[in-house]
């Protein structure tokens, strides 16, 4: 490694050097993870501490280790911590090609459904109030490239918690996935050592709201009406034409969102559709998008609404 960690047992400590002759188990684990938060700020280091503590758990060398610590006469710890720090190391710079189900992936945004997941959303493994629709024009992160375009057609994706990117279905606080044996089919392919299945997962067709609502009478076509009169690139556009006049044409952006939400609302009451499903039907709301360009309306007491800018 280029910045070698220096930790606890280690020669090139710049404390004195705690013997792990004495340490009892909990010790060597304390500092093991001590160790392993070093190795964030390596720049070898390709994987999350998550993972590569799950990766050690699963190394019959390392475990080897652990079950016979307490065992060991002090003599040989020393060298068993060096040994434990040199796998932690190679872990840390390795992928170990298998799911260890670290929920990683599922940090880093929800899956995007194809038209196999329907008999998913029909059995009710996924409830369809734990979707939203990405309309055509919005922007979206590629999972491949540190880059981010704009949708030539719509995605139905499974939601996000709020203010973060993790799938609304990894337990809070934990690794596992909630619906892990009902997972979508991209949650399936995903593997984080190599995205060449995930890739080729771009070939199959696409979950899309005709696929849902084709059938169901006038509900169809109304979706169609909203992408017409209150298409993303209308948004996009305001907000082009905001920063332009720099902030003078305010009063367009939010005449288009009390449009959209207007037209939404009188949608939502005419087809009777519960508020938590609307996401998926219409997708996300102009007022929500404007999170995208930077900005957030706000309502003042005389019932006044600015656009304030989230640096502000
Ligand atoms: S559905 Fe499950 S496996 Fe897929 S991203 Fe969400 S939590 Fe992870």
């Amino acid at each position: 490694m280029n910045r070698r960690p220096t930790g606890p047992g280690t020669s090139d400590s710049s404390e004195a050097p705690r013997s792990p002759a004495t340490w009892d188990l909990e010790t060597f684990r304390k500092n093991l993870e001590e160790h392993i938060e070093m190795l964030r700020e390596d720049e070898e280091t390709t994987v999350p501490p998550e993972r590569l503590m799950l990766q050690l758990e699963h190394d019959s060398e390392f475990l080897e280790i652990v079950r016979n610590w307490e065992r060991l006469e002090e003599a040989r710890r020393t060298d068993a911590w060096k040994r434990a720090l040199a796998i932690a190391d190679k872990h840390a710079r390795e992928v170990v090609p298998v799911c260890l189900r670290c929920g990683e992936c599922c940090r880093q945004g929800s899956p995007t459904l194809h038209l196999e997941d329907l008999e998913l959303l029909k059995a009710g493994k996924i409830p369809w109030d734990a979707l939203v629709t990405l309309r055509r024009g919005e922007p979206v992160h590629s999972p491949f490239q540190e880059r981010l375009f704009f949708l030539l057609d719509e995605r139905i994706k499974i939601r996000e918690k709020p203010g973060s990117h993790t799938c609304l279905f990894l337990e809070d606080g934990g690794s596992d996935c909630t619906i892990y044996d009902d997972r979508p089919l991209q949650c399936r392919a995903q593997a984080c050592w190599d995205p060449t299945q995930a890739r080729e997962l771009a070939e199959q067709p696409y979950l899309r709201r005709a696929d849902l609502f084709a059938d169901v009478e006038l509900l169809y076509e109304l979706i169609a009406e909203h992408d017409r009169r209150c298409a993303f690139d209308r948004l996009r556009d305001a907000f082009e034409r905001l920063d332009q006049t720099k902030g003078e044409s305010a009063g367009e952006v939010l005449e288009l969102i009390a449009y959209e939400e207007h037209f939404r609302g009188f949608l939502q009451k005419k087809l009777n559709i519960p508020q938590e499903t609307m996401p998926l039907v219409f997708g996300r709301s102009f007022a929500e998008l404007t999170a995208l360009f930077g900005f957030r309306v706000e309502t003042r007491p005389d019932g006044t609404r600015v656009l304030i800018a989230e640096s502000a």
